[in-house]
């Protein structure tokens, strides 16, 4: 029993290409290699219907994210209608995408590259964007009129992290991370000295550029000063910071209204905008990061912080302006506020009860469940952009305080939706606010809009929570790594200034200090980075990240040092060593990172102890002594990414990433007379083995046989001309 399908054709604007596709009312088709399209629908069947001749090419066919089939187009019979793939007996409880893409491989008798879509059948077709946008509005009715239904606090079922970053006795020696850590704390304390805690070379920006972000974003202003000083602070006791933390309190209590409102502004220039006023983003954007300020200084110690962040929400949770609050510039921005408090020592159950009445989207939980990177592209309220990742970072937090499940779902296929579809190699974000949108893997690098660093920084908080709730899935800890060292660390400049996109080709953009989202969000998880080294729980500790460091563990009364040697991936030698005044029974998990070509052998005080899979923790536990040492190497090696994003170069030849280790590696290369991409006359299999690593520079590699070809880490390209992405092509010039 076959069901009536419809039959949408070519022009039908429910079918979204993405990339260079030409049409008309026959035919849908492109050649260029990973330009893709999608159609989405409801029901159990699909069916692709284009042409098969000379001129087709191989595509790749997802459904739902996953790889189906790889199909070719390639007939010496040519015939203009052929069923090129076909699913049926698929749930119709949801809606399905079909996404096809051209393949850079071809039949070897094929004359074009081509992928071609004559039609798409199936059950219910929908425009994905309008769908998401009709779910949208019946959503923001219930929300508006109060009706969206919330679990009662009675069947909240709360799930412990099963581990936890240290909350201090973390110390960072020499190495990349130190550095990013000095130089934050020199950004911070120039500010401080400062107006408006900005620096006077912006100026500029605050009269011609709009209102400015320190006077039209004052509260996430002062988060940013506090979230960097007070995580500092939890490392090392220092009157710099202290200072800091000290004089914006006193402001922040100063300055509060009676009933708790923060009072940078009234209400009324804040909480009753709407979407096209900036203001609006007041309510939501600036709330939130002056909460993370505020709770960063209640972990130090501040006894105003947490009485203060326990006023402003008392007043917040019971504000006639929270129906509309979702009505605003970038609102989603709004989503982790809530849950922060509730799982502060000053939480409250209405924290949570108010996000899940006034900010959780349901109809977004299900594509993200669904694994769906469009519910991104056009995410359909304000606006799709990374800050969409907040929701992902709240619903973590929802998950932790009431154990739904719909919660962890819309995380782990958010997660995953996210990673295969927009995040550049090296882990900069492919999802911004200007110039989109940005459809599943597109990855655009020739616009300046992308790799927005508070977007890394997001993706680590939330890889750092997963990490909490699963700390021996090695995965969470490797996207940490890459997003720390090759976007964060390259988003500060020797001042500490920092830049608001990681631009992957071209030149970078300059440093600022004027209180971006960027630096707001940055600041902040530079002061708090160390603990991001270690986990621990009740059996003991997870090394996460190997660079020079100690840690003091003293829960259950323990008082255990461990002392890490290591500089990785510049060196590949990693020793721990434990320092004990008693014998200990702990277990020390060490990671063993994903981008490990091969197993490690681990030795406990010389002697072998077995082998560590990539991508795992390997466990040593046991009866541990004072001075007793493992050791281990961690030797990284390249590896060669091809770039499957929409800014292909003209002419067929492929553009790729290189990675040493975690390290994203760039190209300094002389630039090509006509402004094309820089081009390695060397095929992308054999470039690693071309590579020679020069004497002179630390972690510089020339091209073996070209000079004037030299990788270089990302993070240490300068005001010079570069590309993360040039051409690799070993077939003869011509
Ligand atoms: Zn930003």
């Amino acid at each position: 029993l076959t069901s009536t399908l419809d039959t949408v054709h070519a022009d039908d604007d429910k079918i979204l290409p993405f990339g260079q596709w030409s049409r008309s009312a026959e035919a849908l088709w492109s050649a260029t290699r990973f330009h893709s399209c999608e159609f989405s629908f409801r029901g159990s069947t699909i069916r692709w219907v284009g042409p098969t001749d000379d001129a087709q090419g191989r595509t790749d066919v997802f459904l739902d994210g996953e790889l189906q089939a790889t199909v070719d187009g390639w007939s010496d019979a040519p015939e203009s209608e052929v069923v090129r793939f076909e699913r049926s007996g698929l749930r119709d409880d949801r809606i399905h995408t079909i996404r096809i893409v051209v393949r850079p491989d071809r039949h070897p008798r094929a004359v074009g590259s081509r992928t071609t879509v004559a039609s798409f059948e199936a059950e219910s077709p929908v425009s994905y964007p309008d769908e998401l946008k009709r779910l949208k509005d019946e959503e923001y009715e219930l929300i508006r009129r109060g009706l969206k239904p919330v679990s009662p606090e009675s069947e909240w079922v709360p799930i412990a992290a099963k581990a936890g970053f240290p909350q201090g006795g973390v110390s960072l020696g020499a190495g990349t991370y130190r550095e990013m850590f000095d130089r934050n704390v020199a950004y911070l304390n120039f500010c401080f000295s400062e107006k408006g805690y900005c620096s006077d070379e912006f100026d500029e920006d605050w009269v011609e550029g709009g209102p400015g972000w320190t006077q039209w974003l004052p509260a996430s202003n002062e988060g940013r000063m506090l979230a960097g000083a007070a995580g500092t602070l939890r490392w090392r006791e220092r009157a710099d910071m202290r200072a800091v933390v000290d004089r914006i309190m006193q402001d922040i209590a100063d300055r509060m209204r009676k009933d708790g409102y923060f009072d940078y502004y009234p209400e009324s220039d804040s909480y009753t905008r709407g979407y096209d006023d900036l203001n609006s983003e007041r309510k939501n954007y600036d709330r939130v990061f002056w909460t993370r300020g505020v709770l960063a200084a209640g972990l130090v110690g501040d006894p105003r912080a947490y009485p203060a962040a326990r006023r402003m929400y008392d007043w917040f949770n019971s504000s006639s302006h929270l129906p509309t609050m979702l009505e605003g510039g970038n609102s989603t921005n709004g989503l982790p506020g809530g849950p922060l408090m509730h799982l502060s020592p000053v939480g409250k159950a209405d924290d949570l009860v108010v996000t899940q009445r006034f900010y959780d989207q349901e109809f977004w939980m299900t594509e993200l469940a669904n694994r769906e990177p469009l519910s991104f592209t056009y995410y359909p309220g304000d606006r799709p952009h990374c800050y969409d990742l907040l929701g992902l970072e709240a619903f973590i937090d929802e998950y932790r305080a009431t154990g739904e499940q719909k919660y962890i779902d819309a995380v782990d296929g958010g997660w995953q939706a996210y990673r295969e579809s927009f995040l550049h190699v090296g882990g900069a974000t492919g999802l911004c606010e200007l110039g989109g949108p940005y459809p599943p893997g597109s990855l655009y690098i020739t616009t300046g809009h992308t790799g927005e660093t508070c977007g890394s920084v997001f993706w680590i908080n939330i890889n750092g929570k997963l990490l909490n709730l699963r700390p021996d899935e090695e995965k969470y800890a490797g996207e940490i790594e890459q997003a720390l060292l090759n976007v964060i660390a390259a988003a500060q400049d020797d001042r500490g200034f920092l830049r608001y996109h990681a631009r992957l080709h071209g030149t970078k953009e300059a440093a600022k200090c004027s209180s971006t989202c960027c630096e707001v969000s940055t600041a902040g998880l530079i002061g708090r980075m160390p603990e991001l080294l270690y986990s621990v729980d009740d059996a003991g500790v997870f090394v996460n990240l190997y660079t020079n460091s100690a840690f003091t563990w003293t829960d259950g009364g323990r008082q255990v040092s461990l002392t890490v040697t290591a500089d990785v991936p510049a060196g590949p030698d990693v020793s721990v060593t434990v320092a004990t005044p008693r014998d200990e029974v702990f277990a020390l998990r060490l990671r063993i990172p994903s981008w490990m070509a091969h197993e490690v052998q681990v030795q406990v005080n010389g002697v072998e102890h077995g082998n560590g899979r990539p991508g795992t923790y390997f466990c040593v536990e046991r009866e541990w002594a004072d001075g007793d040492v493992v050791t281990f190497a961690l030797p990284a090696a390249f590896s060669v990414v091809e770039y499957t994003g929409l800014d292909q170069v003209e002419g067929g030849a492929g553009r790729y990433g290189l990675l040493y280790g975690p390290l994203l590696m760039a190209l300094r290369a002389p630039a090509e007379e006509d402004g094309s991409v820089p081009r390695i006359p060397v095929a992308p299999e054999e470039l690693p083995a071309r590579l020679v690593r020069s004497a002179a520079v630390d972690l510089e590699f020339e091209v073996e046989g070209h000079p004037g070809y030299r990788y270089v880490p990302y993070s240490a390209i300068g005001s010079e001309t570069f590309t993360c992405y040039p051409v690799l092509d070993g077939s003869p010039a011509g």
